[in-house]
């Protein structure tokens, strides 16, 4: 090498110069690993079972993982979806009464919603089916069946009588299984698990009203999750939770007005066939599973607050807000503390149940 080269390369600047840009290109890597794509916020919204599903992750793998998510809703809702003609509900429903070979998502779906419908007494039914579709919940041609329609249908519901082999359902003929009420938070679980198995800490996701968290938010604070008020577009109140299902049942979006002016929600009790009518407005329940969190939000509410405020201290495995027609929140005392209440209901009165 030419001695005037040398010279340069020993010049004094050129070396700190050289370090300078090399502890530059570090630092920003450093930055952007540490504390830009940790951060970094994924978003996707998908269209299925009938409602609007918001999915949010965080992180490198966050784009990665969300495509993969919106594949197991799709499939998901095609085993279980009772309406789409080439699930396998619709099978076990169209059976007339022979064993159906189903997928195991779909035997463990009905398996935990048969052995909620028993936790909670038949609150939860997981074959109401005919007589959801009786008030027209299932078409929006909404009408009040009879007094007799409503017996003859309702000696078609039984939980007791479903049958779930290894990987086959057994079904009586004339009977027929609906997974609305559990289906969403059994798919909020199956998403959750796909996520973390794809490298993600942290996400949260929103099946038309059921939230699950996975994790925290990716600066380590709690999830602020807000619970819709029964009434209005704004909110009952925030939980800040993490890593759990937040999960509400209520009788504010599929509800019809009958010719008698009354009104007919969606959730209905087993015990006459008729839409739930017992002073409760809405019920949230806090649990680590989604399908936990669904199925008992719906029978907590047929149950009633006496019932479910009963259930949750014989229990006391997940979180519930109760709110009442006299305009009362009834909350559980493991929640109490992480509840704000919202906008007009800062005032309404709160009953903590120990
Ligand atoms: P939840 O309280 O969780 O559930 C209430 C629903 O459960 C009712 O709408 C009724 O279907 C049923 N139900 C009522 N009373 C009881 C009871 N005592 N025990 C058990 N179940 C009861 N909706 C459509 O309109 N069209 C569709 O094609 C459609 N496809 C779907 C596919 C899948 C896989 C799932 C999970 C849901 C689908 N839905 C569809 C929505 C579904 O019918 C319900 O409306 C929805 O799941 C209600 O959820 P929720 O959280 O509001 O109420
Ligand atoms: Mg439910």
């Amino acid at each position: 090498m030419p001695a005037k080269l040398i010279g340069i390369w020993k010049h004094k600047s050129i070396w700190l110069c050289l370090l300078l840009i090399i502890v530059t290109v570090s630092a920003g890597m450093v930055y952007r690993n540490f504390f830009v794509l940790p951060y970094e916020q994924h978003e996707k919204t998908v269209y299925a079972m009938d409602t609007q599903i918001t999915l949010t992750a965080y992180g490198t793998k966050g784009e990665e993982g969300l495509e993969a998510a919106e594949q197991e809703i799709y499939r998901l809702e095609k085993l279980l979806s009772a309406t789409d003609e080439h699930s396998d509900i619709y099978a076990v429903n169209h059976s007339g009464g022979s064993a159906v070979p189903v997928a195991d998502d779909t035997a463990e779906a009905v398996a935990f919603a048969l052995a909620m419908a028993d936790n909670t007494g038949g609150a939860l039914e997981p074959t109401l089916y005919p007589v959801v579709r009786a008030w027209g919940f299932t078409t929006g041609q909404y009408r009040i069946p009879s007094d007799d329609e409503l017996a003859g249908l309702l000696s078609l519901t039984d939980y007791k009588k479903v049958l779930v082999q290894k990987n086959a359902i057994l079904l009586p003929d004339g009977m027929e299984l609906d997974l609305g009420a559990v289906g969403k938070g059994f798919a909020g679980d199956k998403v959750i698990s796909l996520l973390k198995e794809q490298g993600i800490r942290s996400a949260l996701i929103n099946l038309g009203g059921n939230v699950q968290a996975l994790g925290t938010k990716p600066d380590g604070s709690n999830w602020r999750v807000g619970i819709k008020s029964p009434d209005s577009s704004d909110y009952l109140g925030i939980v800040n939770v993490a890593d759990c299902a937040v999960v509400t049942s209520g009788a504010y979006e599929r509800f019809f007005i009958g010719a008698d002016g009354r009104k007919y929600g969606h959730i209905i009790n087993p015990a006459d066939g008729r839409p739930v009518n017992n002073g409760v407005l809405s019920v949230t329940i806090i649990a680590p599973q989604g399908r936990t969190a669904d199925a008992l939000s719906t029978a907590m509410f047929v149950r009633g607050k006496d019932e479910a405020i009963a259930y949750w201290q014989a229990h006391r495995d997940f979180e519930m807000i109760l709110l009442t027609d006299e305009q009362r929140i009834y909350i559980t005392e493991g929640i109490a503390d992480s509840f704000e209440r919202t906008g007009r209901y800062s005032g309404l009165k709160i009953t903590v149940v120990h």
